[in-house]
């Protein structure tokens, strides 16, 4: 594979992680951005995050086909190729040496000319950066459960900003988390209008009762995560609705999970303060995230990544 030029040789450098900022791959901790990018001053980006585990990419096309599509809708235009891209990435990992690792792609608007306010006058970037695996909950959290409070902030409606276009907006995610925090929680799940669970903090929501599963089937991110658990379900006959998920619903379900590539499929075993089921990780949980790990041995959905 063709190699980017990096500024440091040393590989110790990079045990942090690794970036590639304006065409060079620098350790994570010198990457910077230019203070004058509209993906910093107006959140005029789409991103992407995959995940390294044990050496390979776990769907990295499904995440970098979601990262297209978001980069088209916002009217932005990417100045590599998916095979570059592909390969900027890989390099990332490479350099850092990470084995399980959390790996972000950013296309952000650029840099207007000096006066202009027109986004269409914009060079629009590309940036990408590798650091050590991130959990939403971590393994040993994930044998207790999470406790989620549903949160008294809304989340941005889909009419005012797209949420299938994986987007920096995330005052109201962040409101949410110090909301939960206030209360004794360790995680936000936000509702939209109609009090219905949409998302949190990183992650979809599903919900499960008397061995079905729900999950909300709009205004929210399409997770790749979610994406596998809809795969699952079906591969393993178990019954799962897209549809409207009232809060009400959640707090009174047997079990439930978050889903997310920073940390796979999370068990919340309490809600609001009050335990579900008997207050640990439901059957249906444990199955899915059982078979959801397993999968990353799945040749199709793995590119294992060459270190030496
Ligand atoms: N919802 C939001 C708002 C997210 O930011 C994320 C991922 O970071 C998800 C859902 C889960 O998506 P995925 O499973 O592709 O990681």
């Amino acid at each position: 594979m063709k190699r980017g030029t990096s500024r440091s040789g040393d590989r110790g450098a990079y045990a942090e992680g690794a970036a590639f900022v304006e065409g060079e791959f620098v350790p994570v901790d010198e990457a910077r951005i230019p203070i004058l990018d509209w993906g910093f001053l107006r959140s005029d980006a789409t991103y992407d995050v995959a995940h390294v585990w044990r050496g390979s990419f776990f769907r990295l096309e499904d995440h970098l086909d979601r990262f297209e599509r978001g980069v088209a809708k916002l009217r932005l235009r990417l100045p590599f190729g998916r095979d570059r891209i592909r390969e900027i990435l890989v390099e990332c990992v490479r350099l850092s040496g990470l084995r399980d690792a959390y790996a972000e792609v950013i296309c952000t608007r650029g840099i207007p000319k000096p006066g202009s306010r027109d986004p269409r006058d914009c060079e629009n970037r590309f940036y990408a950066f590798v650091v050590p695996f991130v959990w939403i909950s971590t393994p040993d959290k994930q044998t207790q459960g999470l406790h989620a409070t549903i949160s008294r902030v809304e989340r941005i409606p889909p009419g005012s900003v797209d949420p299938t276009v994986k987007n920096y907006h995330w005052l109201d995610l962040q409101a949410g988390l110090l909301d939960a925090y206030d209360r004794g929680g360790e995680t936000a799940i936000l509702v939209d209008e109609n009090d219905n669970v949409v998302e949190g903090p990183g992650f979809n929501v599903f919900a499960v009762k008397d061995g079905a599963i729900a999950t909300p089937d709009g205004g929210v991110l399409e997770g790749v995560t979610r994406r596998t658990v809809m795969e699952l379900a079906a591969d393993l006959n178990v019954r799962l609705e897209r549809r409207p998920v009232p809060a009400e619903e959640l707090r009174r379900a047997d079990e439930a999970f978050v889903t997310s590539t920073a940390g796979g499929v999370m068990p919340v075993t309490a809600v609001d303060g009050s335990p579900l089921g008997d207050g640990r990780p439901g059957p249906v949980t444990l199955r899915l995230r059982g078979a959801y790990w397993g999968l990353h041995e799945d040749p199709r959905f793995s590119l294992p990544v060459r270190y030496d």
